[in-house]
């Protein structure tokens, strides 16, 4: 099948490896910065997701020009009054470690019963003419400690409603199936559908 291929404004090799899971059996995949032969990391400078999304969408326009897409994504944490949200990557600092991120986010919960949470991405497609903006949500809860290694970044503390398991204790399919990324992509593609219809 000749796959139509869309530029992904993200230097993260796990959202791509999701993303073109989830496009498996589509017509369509994407190809990530590092494969355009981008190394640098794309500022991520806004208060919000939809505006950090837009931006990096607005590097791959100013670079290509041609039809794009980003997404960003955080982790809002209800107790934490919906922290780390926008500064989910940089949760303790710079370097962007998940591990670090983890153990500042388990910090800041303890002892705290209530550890309602959720994964919120937006993803900003620009079609050549317009903006178009779509998010998925994914509700759960911070687990006591770490558990797992599949994934990346929160998966190990991340529980999903009505699971009893971590994001880093599932398969990429299980995780693919519920995840705030898919349901947004999702979203995207049905609107990609509805439009070759
Ligand atoms: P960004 O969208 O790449 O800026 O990611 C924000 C932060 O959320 C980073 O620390 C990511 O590792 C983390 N993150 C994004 N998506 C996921 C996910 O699906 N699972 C766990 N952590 C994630």
């Amino acid at each position: 099948m000749n796959k139509q291929e869309i530029l992904f404004a993200t230097g993260n090799p796990n959202k791509v490896k999701e993303i073109n899971h989830l496009l498996q059996g589509s017509v369509y995949s994407v190809k990530s910065l590092k494969e355009m032969g981008i190394e640098e990391d794309i500022p991520e400078p806004f208060d919000t997701l939809k505006e950090n999304a837009q931006a990096k969408v607005d590097y791959l326009i100013k670079l290509k020009g041609t039809p794009c897409i980003s997404e960003d994504t955080g982790l809002e944490v209800k107790a934490l009054n919906g922290a780390p949200g926008v500064l989910s990557a940089r949760y303790a600092g710079e370097s962007k470690n998940a591990a670090d991120n983890i153990r500042l986010l388990l910090k800041n919960l303890e002892g705290i019963n209530e550890r309602t949470a959720r994964f919120r991405t937006v993803i900003c497609y620009w079609d050549g003419i317009q903006y178009h903006f779509f998010e998925g949500i994914v509700n759960g809860s911070i687990a006591e400690k770490p558990k797992g290694v599949s994934g990346f970044g929160y998966d190990p503390v991340f529980i999903p409603e009505n699971q009893y398991r971590t994001f880093a204790e599932m398969t990429a399919n299980e995780k693919i199936n519920l995840s705030h990324r898919s349901r947004a992509f999702n979203s995207f593609l049905n609107f990609l559908k509805k439009q070759d219809d």
